[in-house]
């Protein structure tokens, strides 16, 4: 639990506005007029055909002169500093990130190189990136490179359900597997210093309680109407909790083991395919291992993830062969120095890591054998 400066302040930060709902895109120009009148609008070809396009004319029709600028695909600092110079040449008073979590970051990064606001319209409620103050920067390869870390949250973050429930399933699934870290990763850092460099305040707690709580209560529900694409109540709360409050929750309550291994897991091919909260699921349960819970306690979180299809097992994650050598390039990854696996109570080895990854694994094979569990179709 580093707080080598014995710290005392509680500090909690968000973003301004938070919005959600099912015509939140229509009505973003009623938003974003508080922000400036000529975006540059970072998005990836694929989102501009589902949302990109019906957005620009959107805000053309309300007299906004959209500059739009491709995004290539990883969020990296060569990314950042193309569409930043994008921006500059086209005098853009504020930036609009449309997309999944690698379009948010790199937005956040342009924004913040430019020295403008930022609107977050995420499409997919896949990943706790949308209302942070940091982003995850990768090397081109994809390789987890650092965290960037910025003054100040996105100022407005709006979330149209009526897009995310035509995205695919597995994208809300993954956004579960990353928020339900969240409490699990926060209840490890209560005298740890959150991601403003202070403690965590109460309500950080009862955020990552809260998202817990809707995730066992609607996660296997809202995963359902998402196949069905039906915007629910259940739905809508599960945006709620991967969007919001695992946001809100993984900045200003810390973050532990889960998101470590998640970063290490980058060092090893054969799951570069998955996404980050599939592989941020699969260290939650190493970090419950990591933690000596019981085993009807991990069941409670095995049961849940396998529920929408998470990866609770070195086969489920893709990668049945997986080495031990590779095991531990994983480990010494999650353990490198300034990681957020040393907000852990526990004492941490590389060599703890490999036993708790292997631990892991085991737990989610025999719960499977035990309960007969097979993947749904
Ligand atoms: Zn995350």
């Amino acid at each position: 639990m580093p707080n080598p400066q014995r710290i005392t302040e509680r500090l909690f930060q968000s973003p301004s506005k938070y919005i959600q709902g099912p015509a939140a895109l229509h009505n973003a120009p009623k938003y974003l007029s508080a922000l400036g009148r000529s975006p540059l609008l970072a998005v990836d070809n694929i989102v501009y055909d589902i949302a990109g396009k019906a957005l620009i004319e959107t805000l053309q029709q309300a007299d906004f002169k959209v500059t739009r600028g491709v995004f290539a695909g990883e969020a990296s600092g060569e990314e950042i500093d193309r569409l930043t110079s994008i921006g500059r040449e086209n005098s853009c008073d504020f930036v609009i990130g449309l997309g999944g979590g690698k379009t948010i970051d790199t937005a956040k990064g342009v924004a913040d190189l430019l020295g403008v606001q930022v609107a977050i319209l995420p499409t997919t409620a896949s990943t706790d990136a949308p209302c942070s103050a940091l982003s995850v920067i990768y090397q081109p390869t994809g390789e987890f490179e650092r965290y960037s870390f910025y003054d100040k949250n996105p100022n407005f973050v709006l979330v149209d359900t009526s897009v995310i429930v035509k995205a695919p399933p597995r994208f809300l699934a993954a956004g579960i597997g990353d928020a339900v870290a969240t409490n699990c990763e926060a209840r490890q850092c209560r005298n740890s210093l959150n991601f403003g460099g202070a403690l965590p305040t109460e309500v950080s707690v009862a955020i990552g309680q809260k998202c817990e709580e809707i995730l066992f209560k609607y996660g296997k529900q809202a995963y359902e109407a998402n196949k069905a694409q039906a915007v629910t109540p259940a739905f809508e709360a599960v945006v709620e909790a991967n969007t919001l409050l695992s946001g809100l929750g993984f900045e200003s309550g810390g973050l532990a083991a889960a998101h470590a291994v998640h970063n290490g897991f980058t060092a090893i091919h054969g799951v570069h395919h998955l996404m980050h909260g599939e592989k941020v699921a699969f260290g939650t349960i190493v970090q419950l291992v990591l933690d000596g819970e019981s085993t009807s306690e991990i069941d409670r979180y095995i049961e849940l993830m396998l529920s929408v299809d998470l990866p609770v097992t070195f086969e489920l994650l893709g990668i049945p062969k997986v080495t031990s050598e590779d095991l531990r390039k994983v480990a010494e990854l999650a353990c490198a120095p300034g990681e957020t696996i040393w907000n852990m109570e526990r004492v941490i080895t590389p060599e703890i890591v490999v036993s708790a990854l292997k631990g892991a694994d085991a737990a989610g094979r025999d719960y499977i054998a035990r309960t007969g569990w097979s993947k749904s179709k």
